[in-house]
């Protein structure tokens, strides 16, 4: 077992003041990314205005090349002037002088109109989903400002989301997915935990660990669920899907709480394990873990228990 210098449980109070220095922590983040863009207002507007000019260009650029294109295929003329041949034998129309490299040629095939009109659909303006942070490396701001911040700035100043001007999804859609899944993933850390609850004596969500390994820093982790019996102490880690499973991290978890039961000469067994919400058989990583979907259809103890046993990490 790795070696601590010290591990213990956070109680209540030690909880709270961990959380408010975090949420200490993010609100002078923001403040300093928010000081970072009033300073730099005048400079990130002038570059909002320059990118869409460039990408409107763009988008033009692409229209006309397509238009001179039917151009030429009506006339079935060559960019450079002289008249388009059908190609009997490989069926598509070419230029006689395809040869020469001074000018630019073309080739047309024998359904070109359907061709013409499949292009059409996929000429779009050509804006990246992260086009914020496009213009604050242009800013060279990249660093100091956050995409979301910048667009929640735009819009106070009355420009537009710049995808959801131009028929995409709005920008702060893509961006929040990731603080959406996380708070959809405490929701089902929540369904597990209340469907485990009855069938255990003692139940700890969400444990918070404070440890320090030797020359190590101290550090905090936070266990998402542990049930007891008189038998047995299962350390449950909680998963969307079982490709983000963490063996390292379960690996550590169970130290920690083997450190802390063999401290209070706790002699009971202790059993880590994965519950997944989501599992792809497709997975790269093989790991035993338990399907909630399963789980939630076992309705005896005994049998959760050999469930949890027989798919313990090891
Ligand atoms: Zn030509």
């Amino acid at each position: 077992m790795k070696s601590f210098e010290y591990v213990h449980i956070l109680n209540i109070e030690e909880q709270q003041d961990y959380i408010s220095f975090f949420r200490q922590k993010h609100n002078d983040g923001l403040a300093k990314v928010r000081r970072f863009i009033k300073d730099n207002s005048t400079k990130l507007i002038e570059e909002y205005n320059i990118f869409e000019k460039e990408l409107v260009h763009q988008y033009k650029e692409d229209l006309d090349s397509y238009y001179a294109k039917i151009d030429l295929w009506h006339a079935k003329k060559c960019y450079c002037g002289s008249d388009l041949v059908f190609k009997n034998d490989y069926g598509f129309w070419g230029c006689p002088n395809y040869w020469s490299k001074t000018n630019k040629h073309v080739t047309f095939k024998h359904n070109q109109s359907e061709v013409f009109s499949q292009n059409l659909k996929h000429i779009k303006v050509r804006l990246s989903h992260n086009w914020s942070t496009e213009i604050l490396k242009r800013c060279k701001l990249n660093k100091q400002i956050t995409a979301k911040e910048l667009i929640l700035f735009y819009e106070s100043q009355g420009l537009e989301d710049l995808r959801a001007k131009y028929g995409f999804k709005h920008s702060l859609k893509s961006i929040s997915s990731f603080i959406l899944a996380n708070e959809h993933s405490k929701r089902e850390e929540k369904e597990i935990k209340d469907f485990l609850n009855p069938f255990f004596e003692k139940s700890n969500y969400q444990m918070y660990i404070k440890f320090k390994k030797i020359s190590g820093k101290e550090e905090i982790r936070i266990l998402d669920l542990v049930v007891s019996d008189e038998k047995n102490v299962f350390l449950i880690e909680i998963k969307r899907h079982n490709i983000y499973i963490d063996s390292e991290q379960l690996c550590l978890y169970r130290d920690l709480l083997q450190y802390i039961m063999t401290q209070k000469n706790d002699k009971r067994i202790l059993v880590p394990l994965f519950i997944v919400n989501e599992y792809y058989r497709q997975s790269i990583n093989n790991s035993s873990c338990i399907n909630f979907n399963e789980l939630k259809e076992i309705s005896s103890k005994t049998a959760i228990k050999e469930m949890f046993i027989k798919n313990a990490f090891s």
